[in-house]
């Protein structure tokens, strides 16, 4: 039996949907938020760093109140390569003050901060709630199924994550294929706050992040990412869903290995695993967007698919946010115009251009194709280590000048000049 009418019922209460419930809520408008989870953030999880600008828009200086980590001050990028790596290292102190580039968080204690703001605002949270099946009317969606109740609502945002049941459902969206997502670990790794500071070498507070590129992966598209937290570590691996299919090898080893690995080893030494998490993400970028709006439906976040992985930058949070914010904006102007029909909620598009959603998104049309390059896990890496080790190597052999140890440890990597030179070219044009 239906029961109660609302303006929107958003189904997922992680960054995607309590953002647009926190936006829509704030401007009175009757909202519902619905969370399969016991609490927000409890089945979540994602490697951990969130850029900061996209929320800053919504909630100014969100840092004072929001459970964020450690800030952000130094990104350091390693190729592995047996006993090798080598490391890009790069810090700003500049990023670690407002307006803050960026945060380590854990998403069990953000997500339920942003929904607790959502709540504030006048949303209703609803926990422990599993939707189940859209209700639909006509081909359009008027409300949801959960277990034997129905909750009726001029519209419904799905922001259920990765592989959207309900926008399937609702016949906006396909399965990803493996080929489409990834397949993300995770372990939280205690370690006191000094030694945490000592090891990544940053002041007080502030935060590191490592991306790993190369042996981690067994050469597998993918790479590995160490964040500081706090009292934390979080270590883990995203690799290509489809590449683990194709080789058949397990999650569980790489992971295993990886931690073993003689460059990561140090970095965890001592540290007791409190958590382990694993979770897809979608890889494809513009190549997997679904329907982004249907007759009484928008789709959200990880739901569309919007994530971007260049390698050495992941963003799903901010686009999360982002796109929750849009489809707010959206229900607003369809309420002024009471039309929640296909059209009149097609300004979604338009929103997510404005707010950088699809602008960037569209920038990198072509990265995920560039990413699925082996050369960049395999070949590379392995140039780059033993390359760099020739320069730092004093061993009384006849001197070598620079550019011959280039040309010579090409190809002694076998590594095709003109291969090397059309992958640079690419990869400064796709990234
Ligand atoms: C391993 C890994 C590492 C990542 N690293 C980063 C990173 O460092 N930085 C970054 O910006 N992004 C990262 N991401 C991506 C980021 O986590 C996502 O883009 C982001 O969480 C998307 O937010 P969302 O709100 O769309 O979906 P989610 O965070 O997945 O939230 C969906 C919510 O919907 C709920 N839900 C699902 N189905 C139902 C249902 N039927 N009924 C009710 N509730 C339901 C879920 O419980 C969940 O709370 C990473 C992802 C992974 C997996």
């Amino acid at each position: 039996m239906a029961e109660e009418k609302f303006t929107a019922i958003i189904v997922g209460a992680g960054p995607a949907g309590s953002t647009a419930a926190y936006m829509l809520a704030k401007e009175g408008l009757d909202v519902l938020l619905i969370e399969r989870g016991v609490a927000p953030g409890s089945k979540n999880m994602f490697g951990g760093r969130m850029y900061s600008h996209a929320l800053n828009c919504i909630i100014p200086n969100f840092w004072e109140e929001a459970p964020v980590e450690r800030p952000v001050a130094r990104e350091i990028i390693t190729f592995l390569n047996g006993e090798k790596s080598v490391s890009l290292n790069c810090q700003d102190v500049s990023w670690a003050r407002p307006p803050y580039h960026s945060f380590t968080l854990l998403r069990a204690e953000f997500d339920a901060w942003l929904a607790s703001k959502a709540e504030e605002a006048g949303a209703i949270l609803a926990c422990g709630i599993r939707e189940d099946d859209p209700l639909m009317e006509n081909g359009r969606v008027v409300g949801i199924r959960a277990g034997e109740d129905e909750m009726l609502a001029d519209v419904v945002i799905a922001a259920d994550g990765v592989n959207s049941i309900l926008a399937q459902k609702a016949g906006l969206s396909k399965m990803f294929t493996a080929h489409q997502v990834a397949t993300g670990v995770k372990e939280i790794i205690e370690l006191s706050p000094e030694t945490i500071s000592r090891r990544f070498q940053v002041e007080g507070n502030n935060g590191a992040v490592q991306l790993f590129v190369g042996d981690c992966t067994k050469g597998l598209q993918g790479g590995g990412f160490l964040y500081t937290n706090k009292n934390s570590v979080s270590l883990g691996l995203v690799i290509s869903a489809g590449a683990l299919q194709r080789n058949q090898i397990k999650m569980s080893e790489v992971v295993e290995e990886f931690k073993e690995n003689p460059h990561i080893a140090p970095l965890i030494e001592g540290g007791q695993v409190a958590e382990y998490s694993a979770h897809m993400v979608p890889e494809a970028g513009l190549g997997m967007l679904p329907q982004l709006f249907g007759d009484g439906m928008l789709v959200v976040g990880d739901a569309a698919g919007f994530v971007l992985n260049l390698g050495y930058i992941i963003r799903g949070m901010d686009f999360a946010i982002a796109s929750g914010a849009a489809a707010a904006r959206t229900v607003l102007d369809a309420k002024s115009r009471n039309d929640f029909s296909r059209q009149g909620l097609s300004k979604y598009r338009e929103f997510l251009k404005e707010n950088f959603v699809l602008r960037d998104l569209e920038a990198y049309r072509t990265a995920p194709q560039f990413m699925e390059n082996k050369r960049l896990f395999n070949e590379y890496p392995k140039l780059v280590t033993d390359l760099v080790k020739k320069l730092f190597t004093v061993d009384g052999t006849p001197p070598v000048h620079l550019l011959a140890k280039v040309f010579g440890q090409i190809k002694e990597d076998q590594i095709s000049l003109l291969q090397l030179a059309m992958d640079s070219w690419k990869g400064a044009k796709n990234l």
